[in-house]
């Protein structure tokens, strides 16, 4: 089994200026993939998307630990990007379009959606009091491959 050979993990505080950190290092790594520019672009807002929401959400912009595990298998790269903050009540609801609980704050409730559309899939656990972990895959050089 070849699982797990080319991975990657970092931990950060759940600072704003992490959010660009968390970005970059993950498109860093998945350099290797020889990625297109768009296939990069996709990967880093839904890296910042899930990290701001540990940040905003998780922690409620207390200090806390975020946690990014990136892997490689192949064509294809999963990213797990993990807080341990107030977690989701109700995860259905939580991933509908437009659904926010900080509408104050002038979130669009789309984050999710943004997850969804730019990554080939997602996945997201959590618990109240525990935190949240967010795995997401997207294969590389999908589309070349169509041609
Ligand atoms: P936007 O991302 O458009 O700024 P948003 O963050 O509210 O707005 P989503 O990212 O789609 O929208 O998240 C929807 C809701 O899910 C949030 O309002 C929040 O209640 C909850 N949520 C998301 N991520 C977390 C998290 N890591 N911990 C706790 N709650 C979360
Ligand atoms: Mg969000």
């Amino acid at each position: 089994m070849e699982y797990f050979n080319d991975q990657m993990m970092v931990e950060f505080d759940s600072v704003s200026k992490n959010e660009s950190f968390a970005r970059i290092v993950v498109a860093a790594f998945v350099t290797r993939l020889d990625p297109t520019l768009e296939e990069i672009a996709d990967i880093k807002t839904a890296v910042s998307e899930a990290v701001t929401n540990s940040i905003i959400h998780g922690y409620e912009n207390k200090q806390g630990k975020i946690r990014i595990e990136t892997v490689i298998v192949e064509d294809t790269v999963t990213i797990i990007i993990q807080d341990f903050g107030i977690g989701i009540e109700n995860i259905k609801r939580a991933m509908e379009p437009m659904y926010t609980t900080k509408p104050d704050l002038e979130r669009s409730g789309m984050g999710f959606a943004f997850m969804e559309a730019f990554m080939d899939e997602l996945f997201v656990e959590s618990e109240v009091g525990k935190g949240t972990k967010i795995t997401m895959r997207k294969v590389i050089g999908e589309n070349s491959k169509i041609e």
